[in-house]
């Protein structure tokens, strides 16, 4: 009797102490990831976001942004649309954590998607056709793909039911492929409110890259700094039977010449100097680990920046985009003028180097005016946000290097870098070098396993920015 009853004593005992495991486990594992479900919904809104039509110019974002919050409400994840102009649209996003004192991550995406033209492309450009395990469409890799990856990762986070010990703010903005007067620049100057209590910014640039077969992360904290300038020249105009030795045209294209020619001076940024050190040591390039003496070789120097790649790296650059002059064959105009494109390395300033070009044109009837001109801030390359990604790389990518690293060309980043944000480009997708250079031609596309990988990845980076 005595025997039976400490045998029923064991079962309930054991009986106990099994339901406190599950307990236990249900509390530090709240709910496993469908992440075949996941993928599968994934794939669907990023093909229903494609069709959406958010060519910029005009943009026309507001419905993106309106399915985008339905997304979130549906999930009981408060969100809000803005609408900067009429038809422009901005959609933000807050998933509430538990940390009081915690500064808020920012996920930055964009809806926009510069122009495609659908004679280039296999299938129609806004199609959102899944096939072969693809989808396809303009965004797909860039702006709408990412913007997918982190509404997912928010989703799965809260049907998991984890909570984190800090917010994460989602924002996708429109017309930030034309400089983010109606997106970016527009939250930032008037909705400070909606970030205040930010401290990091996690948007595009940056990702899984391989170089000779070796992985690595690069993680955007800077960008090139845009001076768009216009070039003007002016004289008189008259028939060109009998053409002075100088017009407008002659003036234009000799000044546009000696800009061609000049090469502004080498400058190794020490974050530059730091990118080809780490990539040296990857790709077994023992000259690269020391760039700034490496450069100091007048031949080896001549071989890098034939690189158009290397060459943006290591100083500022100048290219020519647009010329107008003339309506008649056989007349001298007025005017002609040329746009052209700058990119100004991280810290320059732009008046010097206007100052520079006026110089090397040396001619006082060409007038040279500001079009754009946005100055650039360099974000620390330690910080909580970049341990966050050094843990991801441990946890996912089997200890990957992870590289800060420069973008030749500009993204929203800067508005935030600006207001004293940390902000870094990277979007946790694995990227071969063609498909870089596809994100703006035609047959964009994402593979559904990239999409998947990305917002597996962008779960684990959230789960460990929440202190799990
Ligand atoms: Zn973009």
């Amino acid at each position: 009797m005595v025997e039976v009853l400490s045998w029923k004593r064991c079962v309930l005992l054991a009986a106990l102490v099994c339901l406190l495991l599950i307990a236990v486990q249900a509390r530090a594992e709240p709910k496993s990831f469908d992440w075949d479900a996941i993928t599968a919904e994934a794939t669907d809104l990023l093909s229903n976001y494609i069709k959406i039509d958010t060519t910029n110019p005009p943009g026309n974002e507001l419905p993106a942004a309106k399915m985008l919050k339905e997304k979130f409400l549906t999930d009981g994840i408060p969100a809000a649309v803005f609408e900067p102009a009429p038809g422009r649209g901005i959609v933000a996003a807050r998933l509430r954590g538990i940390g009081k004192h915690r500064k808020t991550l920012i996920l930055l995406s964009h809806m926009d998607v510069a122009p495609a033209d659908p004679r280039e492309w296999k299938v129609p450009p806004l199609s959102g056709e899944v096939k072969n395990g693809e989808i396809w469409g303009r965004g797909a890799l860039h702006g709408k793909g990412p913007g997918v990856i982190d509404l997912m990762a928010m989703l799965a986070i809260k049907r998991a039911r984890i909570l984190l010990d800090r917010d994460v703010l989602f924002i996708a903005t429109g017309d930030e492929e034309l400089g983010g007067k109606y997106g970016a620049q527009w939250l930032t100057t008037h909705q400070a409110n909606l970030y205040r209590d930010a401290g990091y910014v996690l948007g595009e640039g940056g990702g899984l890259r391989t170089i000779q077969g070796h992985l690595f992360y690069s993680v955007a904290v800077t960008e090139k700094s845009p001076l768009w300038l216009r070039l003007t020249a002016t004289g008189s105009a008259g028939y060109a039977a009998v053409p002075p030795a100088q017009t407008p045209v002659t003036r234009l294209v000799t000044a546009l010449q000696k800009l061609i020619e000049y090469q502004p001076p080498l400058k190794i940024l020490p974050l530059v100097q730091d990118y080809y050190h780490s990539l040296a040591a990857l790709e077994n390039q023992p000259r690269l680990l020391d760039l700034r003496q490496a450069l100091a070789d007048a031949d080896f120097a001549k071989q890098f920046v034939a690189a158009p790649e290397n060459n943006a790296m290591v100083r500022d650059t100048i290219a020519p985009t647009i010329l107008n002059a003339g309506y008649q064959t056989n007349v001298i105009p007025a005017t002609a003028a040329a746009e052209i494109d700058c990119r100004l390395l991280p810290g320059e300033n732009a008046d010097a180097f206007i100052k520079a070009i006026r110089e090397q044109i040396s001619d006082d009837k060409i007038a040279i005016d500001t079009l754009l001109s946005v100055p650039t801030m360099i974000s620390p390359d330690h910080s909580e946000l970049m341990s966050a990604i050094l843990a991801l790389s441990r946890r996912k990518d089997k200890d990957a290097p992870v590289v800060a690293s420069m973008l030749p060309d500009f993204n929203d980043s800067h508005y935030f870098r600006q207001r004293g944000l940390v902000t870094y480009g990277f979007v946790p997708i694995q990227l071969t070098g063609q498909q870089q250079a596809a994100e703006r031609d035609a047959n964009e596309r994402i593979a559904v396993k990239t999409l998947r990988n990305g917002i597996e990845r962008m779960v684990e980076l959230l789960r460990i920015m929440g202190g799990q």
